[in-house]
This record gives C-alpha cells, structure tokens and sequence, in this order.
C-alpha cells in the first residue's frame, strides 16, 4: 500500500491545535459531555465518535471518553448539534469563571 492511500484510510485519534490554534477568551460557550449518555463511554466500546468526526479545529480525542482540548475549543457547538445521544452540552463561559 502506498504511502498516500495509507494516509487516506488512517485517521488521528488525538485532539490537536486545529488549524486556528489557541482560542484565546473570546470563547462564550464551551461544550461538556455527559460520560453517562456517551455511547462509547457508556458501552466501553469503540463506536459512535460523531463528535470527532464532525469537530471542525479537530479539538476531540477518539477515545472510549472523548475528551475535548478546551484551549483549541471555539465553542461553535457543532459537537453537541451531532452528538446523536444529547450527551454534549453548551455551557455559558461565565459559568467556569472563578469567583
Ligand atoms: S457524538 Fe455524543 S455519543 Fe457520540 S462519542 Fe461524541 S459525545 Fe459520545
Ligand atoms: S464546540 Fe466546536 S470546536 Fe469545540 S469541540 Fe465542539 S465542534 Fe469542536
């Protein structure tokens, strides 16, 4: 198999910096996924994974419980429009600021 067909079929699991980088704190809602409606997570199988196929800065890990990188995150809730269970929530970013 060719180097480029190899690139092709394989896919990265990480989440990484996205193409715009560092979000920065113009972020006003961050998306939280309730681990208790997850498909993967709840069937501790590999399945489902909408939310890293859809995530347009690839922020989402490919794991049994994805995990988002909130620093690349930009909040635009593509994740939890997809997510076919409701598990993902947008949350105000007022409620993470510290009092
Ligand atoms: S789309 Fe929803 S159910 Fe599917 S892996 Fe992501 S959070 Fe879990
Ligand atoms: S809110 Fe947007 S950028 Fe952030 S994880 Fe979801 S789809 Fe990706």
């Amino acid at each position: 198999m060719g180097q480029d067909l190899f690139a092709i079929m394989t896919s990265n699991a990480e989440g990484g910096e996205g193409d715009a980088g560092n979000t920065g704190s113009w972020r006003v809602e961050r998306p939280v996924i309730n681990m208790a409606l997850c498909t993967p997570a709840k069937k501790q199988k590999a399945s489902c994974h909408l939310c890293w196929l859809y995530c347009p800065d690839g922020v989402i890990s490919k794991d049994l419980e994805p995990e988002i990188i909130m620093e690349y995150c930009k909040g635009c809730g593509i994740c939890a429009e997809e997510c076919p269970t409701n598990a993902i929530e947008m949350v105000a970013e007022s409620e993470f600021v510290e009092e």
